[in-house]
């Protein structure tokens, strides 16, 4: 057997430990976004397949007999032509879907379901925390006015792409306690998200919460019917029923 395991989340990280120690024959893959993205446990290759052909191509030279998809809930990309193509292989293939983050009492959340939509909700001349990452910055292009920072694990290697806005440099983890200050230090208007789910980077949302900050939730994309797991344990235990 050997499994491909889509990385690019923590529970990529923690499942490529998990599936060492076991000594399960795995690769990861990772789409090479981030330049020095932190090492694995098991092999791994990293950059785009060449679409779904050389998806296929890849299975079948490295002989992969079951996928474990375990990419960032809006890497719908990937994860909805995996799903298909693992469906039309019959290869066993599984999602690890962190739950959805709910508001809580007090806190001030509005939902979306892209980011041009933003503007309905934002008010030219404020401050927006973009928690949203670089690859999606060009779709709040119609958020003028405003001061927009937008918080990335690399250095930027262009300009930011609109007037009154900037990037801020930071690779995760963030307390509640760091983003608490940062946000009262850049006196924040706005913080914008992607729902992605899950406690490690919920530290933003607590903090936004505390300071009484309104929250622009972006919506998941939808995902595919495959099955699905939202625990290490479980994506583990589908992994041993192979
Ligand atoms: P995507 O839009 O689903 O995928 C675009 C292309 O990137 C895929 O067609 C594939 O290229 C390549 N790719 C993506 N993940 C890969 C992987 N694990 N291994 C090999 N190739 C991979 O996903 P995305 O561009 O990575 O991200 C879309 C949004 O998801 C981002 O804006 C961000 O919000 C969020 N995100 C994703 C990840 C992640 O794990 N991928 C991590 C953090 C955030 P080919 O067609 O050439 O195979």
């Amino acid at each position: 057997m050997t499994l491909l395991l889509l990385a690019g989340t923590g529970e990529a990280q923690r499942l490529a430990t998990a599936l060492a120690a076991q000594k399960i024959p795995a690769i990861a893959s990772l789409a090479g976004v981030t330049r020095a993205p932190k090492g694995m446990a098991i092999p791994t290759r990293s950059g785009g397949f060449g679409g779904a052909n050389g998806f296929r191509g890849y299975i079948a030279q490295e002989a992969i007999t079951a996928v474990l998809d375990a990419t960032h809930p809006f890497a719908a990309q990937i994860t909805n032509r995996t799903a298909e193509i693992c469906a039309d292989l019959d290869l066993p293939y599984c999602q690890i879907l962190r739950p959805e983050w709910c508001p809580e009492d007090g806190d001030k959340w509005s939902f979306i379901d892209d980011e041009d939509q933003a503007s309905a909700h934002i008010a030219p001349g404020s401050t927006v925390f973009l928690a949203t990452g670089r690859q999606t910055l060009h779709r709040f292009a119609n958020l003028e006015k405003c001061r927009l920072i937008c918080r990335q694990i690399d250095p930027p290697d262009e300009p930011f792409p609109f007037d009154g806005g900037e990037f801020l440099i930071g690779r995760p983890p963030f307390t509640v306690e760091d983003e608490h200050v940062l946000f009262k230090e850049l006196a924040i208007d706005w913080l914008v998200v992607k729902n992605a789910g899950g406690a490690a980077s919920r530290t933003k949302l607590t903090a936004a919460g505390q300071l009484g900050i309104p929250v622009l939730m972006i919506n998941r994309p939808k995902q595919p019917d495959a099955p699905c797991v939202n625990t290490i344990e479980d994506a583990l235990s589908w992994v041993m029923s192979l």
